[in-house]
């Protein structure tokens, strides 16, 4: 046999089975049954009595009869309940879901082997067990690690089981010789990072032998796994590097010093001092910069990219700085005139709805070179938008532009690309960072300006609704502007605004003219419409604000010092986080209240605690991957990385991550083309894992 072998020749797989199981998991080859790893294992060596549980942390095994079924509750709310009993005592089983088959199955008075994870509840019980029939397991030796494998709703319905796919990687092992398996890692890679090699560790992961050689198998997978990964973008970077030539920006002048001496109105944050350091030196390299600016909702972004574009003109280049959104353009355009308005420099800004006028006057100035700083849209892409020397191109809130976009602005200037400096307030954890933007360098201001007052998060349901008017009523008479939030509920393609309009009509109800004026913003409305009602919050002639995400990026009105949100249990982390940065931008005290119904799932719950506990982003980002998982990171994000990892997970992983990292650039400093003999595993598997990567792009 070999690794190529299809599974339907192996022991206990027959064609329709074989099918079933490439349909459902992708499982077509030895191979790929051999990457199909537990997600956990169970102590099958060991029996408990029901009387000797104390904890609900460990899951137990327990033999016994099941007895005395209930069924209770109406509908969706029923459940079955029954009485498990050992020669010491009983405890109570229950089921949600299952309940026919349970109740059909089961046969009362007949000892059983059940394993769960009990909970204290007038009494321990276990809420969906495992079951087994003893006569099952007669004869199979007791295991400590007895594996557990994810199967689907079409395995269950074919009558799979994680305990067939246990039975089936049984059979496999029985016919795998060591020779079968060819390492994957180089032998001076195993020897310094002490690691297992690749049979013992695949054997182990699935039949570990004692707890030792299980973590080491854990170990040497996840580390091969982030270690191909990294050693894979360091490659990239280095084959783009070596291509990318940048301008050098060797002065810093003039407009720098005159702006950092006379101009800036506050000292800068020890963070943004770090940073706009690292960026000077990007600029020294020769190579072309492509940085990420990491910071949160309110660090201080702007300027750092502000800082950075006088390098570039006092270089002798123009500058330009690119945002998602109309309204976000226009806040930059106004917050870099204010900062830049006592010195002799241009800025204009290009939208969408900018005129022929506007535009010819813009194509000029920057074609003759006299404009400085251009602002916009995506307008600024387009091809007719021709600089006379772009130097240095700022993107903000990245996470809405594509990767094409960026390479666009690459080739906005002829002799070389200019620097592109890219500013997120999306934090995301660094391990993350350095998987789905490893390509570029990453900086990140971690402390907010000083004197900030932290915003107060509450949780509040519906039913306080008048409470929460009242309060609002009180700030806004105290001069304060409120925002608030509604979700977009999407519907296949369209977007239904009902709760947006619905929210407006009663909050004007609840908030009459003339004392109170209500602004409204969505994504329907014409740029100018929307900009207009912008305005008038901008301008104070309304108190309240009344929006969808539209504002969720950028906006700054330092006396908005509430933000409410509408249904926040419909809000992912990530943005109930963005929108809280909205306030908390002046020198008053900010809340932000997040209301919800009653009925909240538990997920659901847990973001809301988290959002009432925290307001560090970075530690936001982490409970949110923790709690979608990174498969799923903010949608909008272009990762172009398939980040489903097999084994490693970049929550807990962090500290192997920077090991595997460090071990990729040491391979790579040596050995740039991998074309050393003791490599060529390294080469060789890097290939491999490619051509599968294109397999799997090409399907999906
Ligand atoms: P970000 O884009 O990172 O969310 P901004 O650049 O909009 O943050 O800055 C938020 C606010 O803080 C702005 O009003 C800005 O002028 C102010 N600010 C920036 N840096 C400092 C600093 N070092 N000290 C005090 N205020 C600052
Ligand atoms: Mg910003």
């Amino acid at each position: 046999m070999n690794l190529d072998t299809e599974i339907k020749f192996l022991r206990g797989v027959g064609p329709q089975k074989a099918q079933t199981i490439e349909k459902e998991l992708n499982i077509r080859t030895f191979e790929d049954l051999v990457y199909y790893f537990p997600y956990k294992y169970i102590d099958k060596s060991k029996f408990y009595f029901t009387t000797d549980i104390r904890s609900d942390a460990v899951a137990v095994q327990l033999k016994g009869v099941i007895s005395n079924f209930r069924l209770e509750g109406e509908g969706r709310k029923q459940r079955l309940t029954a009485k498990f009993s050992d020669e010491r005592g009983s405890i109570e089983l229950i089921w949600f879901q299952g309940i026919k088959w349970v109740q059909d199955s089961i046969v009362k008075g007949k000892e059983y082997i059940i394993y769960g994870k009990p909970s204290f509840y007038q009494g321990w019980t276990i809420a969906h067990p495992e079951i087994e029939d003893p006569i099952k397991q007669q004869g199979a030796v007791p295991v400590k690690f007895y594996p557990q494998y994810s199967t689907s709703e079409g395995l269950k319905t074919s009558k799979i089981n994680s305990r067939t796919i246990a039975s089936l990687q049984k059979n496999l092992w029985s016919v795998i010789k060591s020779s079968d398996i060819e390492e994957t890692l180089p032998n001076y890679i195993l020897r310094k990072f002490h690691l297992m090699p690749l049979y013992d560790a695949l054997r182990n992961i699935h039949f570990p032998l004692s707890d030792d050689l299980l973590n080491k198998a854990r170990a040497r997978l996840k580390f091969e796994e982030l270690f191909y990964i990294q050693l894979n973008i360091l490659k990239f970077k280095a084959d783009k590097e070596e291509k990318s030539h940048g301008f050098v920006f060797k002065t810093v002048g003039e407009n720098f010093n005159n702006f950092y001496n006379n101009y800036l109105p506050f000292s800068l944050t020890g963070a943004q001092k770090r940073v706009i350091k690292e960026i000077r030196k990007d600029f020294l390299t020769g190579r072309q910069t492509n940085r990420l600016i990491q910071g949160d909702v309110g660090s201080g972004k702007t300027l750092v990219a502000l800082m950075s574009m006088l390098i570039a003109i006092d270089n002798g280049f123009q500058a330009c700085m690119m945002a998602p959104t109309e309204i976000l353009a226009r806040q930059h355009f106004q917050t870099l005139k204010d900062f830049l308005k006592d010195m002799p420099l241009t800025v204009e800004i290009l939208t969408g709805t900018s005129t022929k006028k506007e535009r010819k006057k813009i194509h000029e100035s920057l074609e003759d070179g006299s404009l400085n700083i251009l602002v916009g849209t995506h307008a600024l892409i387009e091809d007719d938008v021709v600089f006379k020397n772009l130097g240095l191109a700022v993107i903000d809130e990245q996470h809405r532009f594509g990767v094409a976009q960026r390479a666009k602005l690459y080739k906005k200037n002829s002799v070389l690309p200019p620097h592109v400096l890219v500013m997120t307030a999306t934090p995301i954890p660094r391990t993350l960072s350095m998987t789905l933007y490893g390509d570029l360098d990453i900086s990140v201001i971690d402390e907010l300006p000083p004197g900030r007052k932290p915003i107060k998060t509450v949780h509040s349901y519906d039913s306080k609704r008048l409470m929460v008017f009242k309060f609002l009523k009180d700030q806004i008479a105290e001069g304060r502007q409120v925002y608030i939030v509604y979700p977009l509920i999407e519907e296949s393609k369209n977007f239904n605004y009902k709760d947006l309009t619905d929210g407006y009509e009663s909050i004007t109800r609840a908030f009459p003219q003339p004392q109170y004026n209500v602004s409204m913003v969505h994504g329907r409305l014409k740029p100018e419409e929307k900009e207009f009602e912008m305005q008038r919050f901008v301008k104070g002639e309304t108190q309240i604000m009344v929006a969808t995400t539209v504002i969720e990026v950028g906006v700054n009105v330092p006396n908005a010092s509430i933000m409410v949100i509408e249904s926040a249990e419909k809000f992912g982390l990530s943005q109930l986080h963005q929108l809280r940065g909205r306030v908390g931008r002046g020198d008053y005290q900010s809340y932000c209240i997040l209301m919800s119904s009653f009925k909240l799932s538990t997920d659901a719950r847990k973001r809301l605690d988290i959002m009432c506990e925290t307001t560090d982003g970075f530690r936001i980002s982490e409970e949110d991957l923790k709690l979608r998982g990174p498969g799923d990171m903010d949608s909008t994000q272009q990762s172009g990385t398939p980040m489903q990892l097999k084994i490693a997970d970049l929550v807990h992983d962090g500290q192997l991550l920077n090991i595997a990292r460090s071990a990729a650039y040491d391979v790579l400093d040596l050995d740039p083309e991998l074309s050393k003999p003791e490599n060529q595993i390294l080469r060789k598997r890097r290939q491999v894992i490619f051509n599968k990567e294109q397999h799997w792009s090409r399907i999906s």
